[in-house]
């Protein structure tokens, strides 16, 4: 049997042309037009934060967030090795230092009991990520930062439409970022937003976001000039971009249960193998409900993981292995440490494949791409 899956499409329901011509239309492609405002009120709405910032990426997202910590120099940041590289630049590109805990093996998240013995006197912020959707153990993380007076950035760069005990990711710590890369749930081709608890931080937000400038606030009739008050950069999305997030955010609850159901697909059929102990799958905390971001299997080791995706490409599948541990890759070392013992990181990391998930894809690829993975257990 041979089928053709690509491992990610990015998301299109058919109202973006319509709404990216609405916004040429209106001769307004710059940030922060109408486009941009409705993306922000609709986060808003959704994560309950009292403001949702839309930016030109999750990357920089976390740069404001980083900035509005006030990192400085020499300043230690707590955070998983097994995460996406921006979740370090952002901070290290301040000078801080990343300090890397191990996972748990259940969901790949950072060990939330580990935390604590990570912390020293330059500790100054915890960064949770949220792998594939599903929430690190947050009240605990909240505990902790509370007690150290640390901020908590949460990367839910994947963690859109998620929850934590009814909360949404993002809308827990301090600051949270997404993502709207096009290998995310919702998508704008690159992009991402900020959000903010607490609404003594906007006006900074803000000013970081233009340039260093007050313009939000001159945009909104509250001063008569706006100027350089602070050192900031450039982090709005085009409208044309926001255009485009826009319909999709707009059909929101139709992707989530889209993508839902294949991951849901994914786990009846693949529930046999891991019964017989071939392999392990996924595990959703009962406090979490997750968005479906990725499915993943993990294998025995690194040699049956090679061999399985080898196996899989072969027939045109797309199957992909994930992050390759920060505290392992050149600038980890240069920028990082690891905090305590390696015991999952690595080990887990070098288990896991990550099978097609888009939406779009139906519940019959689904059983395909699945028969796919029996046979080579077979
Ligand atoms: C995708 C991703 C990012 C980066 O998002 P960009 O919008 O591409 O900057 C950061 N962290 C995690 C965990 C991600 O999955």
């Amino acid at each position: 049997m041979s089928c053709g899956y690509d491992f990610n499409v990015p998301p299109f329901v058919g109202t973006e042309i319509k709404y990216i011509k609405d916004a040429i239309g209106k001769r307004k492609i710059c940030g922060d037009g109408e486009y941009t405002k409705k993306c922000n009120a609709w986060l808003e709405n959704k994560t309950g934060v009292a403001k949702a910032l839309l930016t030109t990426s999750c990357t920089h997202a976390t740069e404001m967030a980083a900035m509005l910590c006030d990192i400085q120099p020499g300043d230690e940041v707590i955070m998983p090795s097994y995460t996406f590289v921006s979740t370090a630049d952002a901070f290290v590109l301040r000078g801080a230092k990343a300090v890397f805990v191990d996972i748990r093996p259940d969901t790949m998240n950072m060990d939330e009991k580990l935390i604590e013995n990570a912390i020293t006197k330059k500790t100054k912020a915890i960064v949770p990520v949220h792998y594939a959707g599903v929430s690190c153990e947050m009240d605990t993380i909240m505990e902790i930062a509370k007690r150290h007076h640390l901020y908590v950035v949460e990367d839910a760069a994947q963690g859109i439409m998620s929850t934590y005990k009814g909360k949404a990711l993002g809308s827990i710590g301090d600051f949270g970022c997404y993502s709207f890369h096009e290998t995310k749930n919702y998508s704008m081709g690159e992009g991402g937003a900020l959000l903010i608890r607490d609404e003594k931080y906007i006006e900074n937000a803000e000013i970081i976001r233009e340039k260093g400038t007050n313009r939000s606030k001159f945009f909104r009739g509250q001063i008569d000039k706006y100027t350089w008050v602070e050192a900031g950069s450039s982090y709005l999305p085009s409208e044309l971009n926001a255009a485009y997030l826009y319909a999709q955010l707009e059909m929101a609850d139709e992707i989530n249960e889209n993508r839902m159901a294949c991951w849901n697909r994914y786990y009846e059929c693949l529930k046999p193998l891991a019964d017989e102990g071939k392999i392990d799958l996924p595990v959703i905390p009962e406090e979490c409900q997750h968005n479906a971001h990725m499915f993943y299997i993990k294998a025995k080791d690194l040699e049956e993981r090679t061999q399985l995706l080898s196996f899989v490409k072969s027939k045109n599948i797309g199957c992909v292995f994930h992050y390759i541990p920060l505290h392992t890759a050149p600038a980890g070392q240069k920028y990082g440490r690891f905090a305590g013992e390696d015991r999952y990181t690595t080990r887990e990391s070098e288990r896991l494949a990550r099978l097609p998930m888009y939406y779009e894809l139906t519940t019959d690829d689904v059983e395909e791409i699945c028969d796919v993975i029996k046979e080579f257990y077979r």
